[in-house]
């Protein structure tokens, strides 16, 4: 490289206050500076010094004139390609150390090579080296507020030296130290100028700026005095290096997680309380699905067992008189509709069954032999009466479990015997499977069944069926069916005296309410997302908000926007995972509880995806503005702030 490594040419550097008032910090800085040279910037405090560093250090950019490193226009960079010249070039030494407070040593020193996408072991053995050289080796795992002034100093000028420190620019660098320690790092700067690191050394003290070998003097925004170039040990400058392409992704979620655990227990409770947006969200909806799909559940199971699953075609008779009464031939209209698989009539009236000394009311129902089948009903022992049964008018019964337990009591076989039906001799061929009672107090299990034919003429004195089960064969034709049978039946009795009932449609109505109620569980739930979103939210603006400064450094570190930006989204999304987890085990633990109430709970997992998702979404959606505040900060404004 020819010319100076650094150039400035009629720089100068306006400042508008906030009543209005223009200050011109600097006016006309023409100065270049030779690589390796060890020069200090000496000048009465307010003559322009800091601004004149930031400008150099390309944390600020002149409001007019050229700034040349290395040869290259500086006024031409975007944000990005500065913070790589930051990241590659400079290392930067403050008056206030502007050290990371929840990071410790080793931390803080690592800083600039994260974003130069340095592997965790090499920054991690690099500054463990650089601080050892510093005399820190047994304070790697302290934090700033556990090191003296000078050990935070000398923790910043290993951080400067990082990612090699080209150029040092120390701001007052021994401003805030004793004498001692103020001696310690002003011996440092000069060893590193002697190695040919280029130093820039920013001072009010003429005495420490004699350290320099070129000592400048401003006042007033002007150079008014320079000792010129001075014998130098150059280390060449080798350009911004290819491999900062910045923090990779894990890296930087690996130190979100880090700050991200920091800002949650620095306050916890605030933390927690803002969580519980989101925390709630997840558990309602996680607890309430749970429970509304184990009741709907156990509707469908109860109504699929009891056979609704079929069409019933009901008469009216009790209301229009015989005239109104199904009849048999009506049964085989219904059964030679198309689509129609099974059709099956049914008898029913309170009977009184005996066995020896004991007897029980019950339910008496003859139906054909399809029973089984059209009720879904197995046996649990013996046999069920078949077509012949049916055309002989056999007496035969198959009994519910509440029967057999009841006439059985003294243990005998139940298959084979006699009982007595409103005193007709029936011998039981069959025991049903148990069913239970479905709502309220009607025990299912308390029935006796017997062939159709022989209920008519032996137990109800009736031909007339009260109604016909018909089973479909292809349930997606099943309004057309429900048609067919209307019209045929309409056909040959000449009004439409009957009622077709829709089991189908009867499940899915209840289960279409079950649907609109998880609509509104959902609804619920989404809305507490927002409210935990908005939470998420207010802890994010508050972490940037409160730590603006440690955006600063990292950026004079060299972060690039993205970095930032994608560190404080991390962070949000960190926070809403840490408040999904919990809402996660809140609503599986209230789902425990519901079925330690008997409660019937069925957990599914798209459920909790879903709603862990959306806590996700939430940090992310919520996380986005503050994050895009932090990243799009100006360096220099973010480290001015307390
Ligand atoms: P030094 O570091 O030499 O003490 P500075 O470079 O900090 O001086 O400031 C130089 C002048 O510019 C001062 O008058 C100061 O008030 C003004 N100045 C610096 N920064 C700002 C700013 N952000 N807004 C307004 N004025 C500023
Ligand atoms: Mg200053």
């Amino acid at each position: 490289m020819n010319g100076p490594l650094i150039a400035l040419r009629g720089v100068r550097k306006r400042f508008t206050t906030r009543g209005g008032i223009a200050v011109e910090a600097l006016r006309c800085i023409d100065f270049d500076i030779e690589a390796g040279e060890f020069v200090a910037i000496v000048g009465a405090s307010g003559s322009g010094k800091s601004t004149l560093m930031n400008i150099l250090g390309c944390l600020d950019k002149p409001t007019e004139g050229s700034y040349r490193f290395a040869g290259d226009d500086v006024s031409g960079l975007d944000r990005d390609a500065l913070a790589a010249l930051r990241r590659e070039a400079f290392g930067f030494v403050f008056q206030q150390y502007n050290l990371i407070p929840t990071a410790t040593a080793r931390g803080n020193v690592e800083v600039p090579a994260i974003y130069a996408g340095e592997t965790a072991e090499t920054r991690a053995a690099r500054a463990a080296a650089l601080l050892a050289r510093l005399g820190l080796a047994d304070r790697l795992d302290h934090r700033p507020g556990e090191l003296s002034g000078g050990q935070q100093q000398r923790v910043s000028i290993a951080r400067a030296l990082m990612n090699g420190g080209q150029v040092i620019l120390a701001d007052e660098p021994t401003g805030a130290l004793d004498s001692q320690s103020g001696a310690e790092v002003m011996a440092l700067l000069t060893a590193l100028a002697d190695e040919g690191h280029t130093v820039i050394l920013i001072t009010h003290d003429r005495g420490l700026a004699g350290t320099a070998h070129r000592i400048v003097e401003i006042a007033d925004g002007e150079i008014v005095a320079d000792s010129g170039p001075a014998a130098r040990r150059a280390r060449p400058w080798s350009g911004a290096s290819a491999s900062g392409d910045g923090a990779g992704w894990w890296a930087d979620i690996g130190e979100a997680f880090v700050a991200a655990r920091a800002a949650l227990l620095a306050g916890p409770v605030r933390t927690t309380l803002t969580l519980l947006g989101i925390v709630i969200g997840v558990a309602s909806v996680v607890a309430l699905m749970a429970v509304g799909q184990g009741s709907k559940q156990v509707l469908l199971d109860r109504l699929n067992s009891l056979g609704v699953n079929q069409l019933y075609v009901d008469d009216l008779g009790r209301r229009r008189g015989p005239d109104g009464l199904l009849t048999m031939r009506d049964v085989e209209v219904v059964r030679r509709v198309d689509n129609v698989a099974a059709a099956m009539p049914n008898l029913r009236g309170t009977v009184t069954v005996r066995r020896g000394n004991t007897d029980l009311q019950t339910l008496g129902y003859s139906a054909t032999p399809e029973f089984p089948a059209i009720k879904n009903w197995d046996l649990s022992e013996g046999v069920f009466y078949t077509d012949i049964d049916e055309r002989r008018l056999t007496t035969v019964a198959v009994i519910g479990q509440t029967v057999r337990r009841t006439l059985f009591a003294d243990g005998a076989d139940a298959i084979g015997a006699y009982i007595l039906v409103d005193n007709v001799p029936f011998r039981v061929i069959g025991v049903l499977s148990a069913k239970g009672a479905m709502s309220g107090d009607t025990d299912n299990d308390n029935m006796v069944v017997f062939p159709f034919g022989t209920g008519s003429y032996r137990v109800f004195g009736r031909p007339y069926p009260n109604g016909v089960y018909v089973a479909v064969g292809d349930l997606d034709r099943i309004d057309d069916t429900i048609a067919d049978i209307g019209a045929a039946l309409e056909a040959v009795r000449g009004v439409r005296d009957f009622t077709i009932y829709n089991g189908v449609a009867f499940i899915n109505a209840r289960a279409e309410a079950h649907d609109t109620l998880s609509l509104l569980l959902a609804a619920t739930a989404a809305i507490s997302l927002l409210v935990g979103g908005i939470g998420i939210m207010n802890v994010m603006l508050m972490t940037v908000r409160g730590r603006t400064r440690e955006i600063g450094i990292r950026m004079a570190a060299g972060a690039r926007t993205a970095d930032i930006l994608r560190q404080f989204l991390t962070e949000a999304v960190l926070l809403s995972g840490a408040g999904g987890i919990l809402g996660l085990v809140i609503g599986h633990l209230a789902g425990a509880g519901a079925t330690y109430l008997g409660m019937p709970v069925i957990f599914t997992l798209h459920a909790a995806g879903a709603a862990f998702a959306c806590a996700l979404a939430a940090g992310l959606v919520f996380g986005y503005a503050p994050a895009r505040g932090a990243a799009r900060l100006e360096p220099v404004v973010a480290l001015a702030r307390e």
